[in-house]
């Protein structure tokens, strides 16, 4: 399937703490080779703005974005470090990954996260704060690894401060695991399932996956990779066996392309 015009919300490239697929330039270059609009870069470590502004100018014809995640080498809940990105052009800012309480937990390391909610289940100060900067910028906002109970509360205060988009990160991986019925629920303006290339550690598989954006609605889903790892398909190569598979699984062209072009295009203000 052509992938022209398609966007990649969320990649994964060198320079990363982890090893990679490919380098951000390499990467950039093969998205551009395939007609691709746009890639985010995300890293789990540090803002990929720079980075990302650097290869748009110097690969005229591919967008090339970045964000920050808001683990703890970012210093956590912290809205300095925010407000620089936004300024800097970051594209998305993201809840915290591996720093985050519900994915620590899942993996056997319970205390040792962070938590969007205090324990009257209420979101923290400091996370207001960081929503209202990202409301402000016009920025998107990624829900990252915390539980669907914090990802519902952060979107709902994303909404009332008129965050102008809302990714829910891979809502199909283990340690996340949304049913279909939460994700109904958050339908909305703005928000968008950001669905990622299936693999080992989620809690759904191809059909899985066909059955949940068909229960949400695929005018709701990006299709994104989340790719970059070694031992995955490189990420380009990836997204289009996301789009074949999604055809194998009875979607029309047209609904793909909702799903891989337009919905990303508006998510990311480009249209
Ligand atoms: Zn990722």
């Amino acid at each position: 399937m052509s992938l022209k015009g398609a966007i990649d919300t969320h990649v994964h490239s060198g320079p990363d703490v982890r090893a990679r697929k490919t380098t951000s330039y390499e990467l950039a270059r093969a998205a551009r080779e395939a007609g691709m609009r746009a890639i985010v870069l995300k890293n789990h470590h540090c803002s990929t703005v720079p980075l990302a502004a650097a290869l748009s100018e110097a690969l005229p014809g591919i967008l090339v974005r970045g964000g920050l995640v808001l683990n703890r080498p970012a210093g956590g809940w912290n809205a300095e470090a925010v407000e620089a990105a936004l300024k800097m052009g970051a594209a998305e800012i993201w809840m915290p990954t591996l720093s985050a309480e519900n994915e620590r937990a899942f993996r056997g390391y319970p205390g040792t996260g962070m938590r969007a909610l205090d324990e009257k289940g209420r979101l923290l100060p400091e996370l207001i704060a960081i929503i209202r900067l990202v409301a402000k910028a016009g920025a998107v906002l990624g829900t990252g690894h915390l539980s669907p109970e914090e990802t519902c509360a952060v979107a709902a205060l994303a909404r009332e401060e008129g965050v102008r988009s809302i990714l829910v990160t891979h809502p199909e991986i283990n340690f996340i695991a949304m049913p279909v019925e939460t994700q109904r629920r958050l339908l909305g303006r703005g928000l968008y399932f950001e669905r990622c290339f299936c693999r080992a550690g989620f809690h759904r598989d191809w059909s899985g996956l066909a059955r949940d954006i068909r229960g949400a609605g695929f005018e709701s889903t990006i299709l994104a990779t989340d790719l970059g790892q070694p031992d995955n398909p490189h990420p380009v190569e990836g997204l289009e066996q996301f789009a074949e598979r999604m055809r194998s699984e009875g979607f029309s062209a047209e609904e793909i392309e909702r799903m891989t072009v337009a919905n990303p295009a508006v998510a990311l203000g480009l249209e």
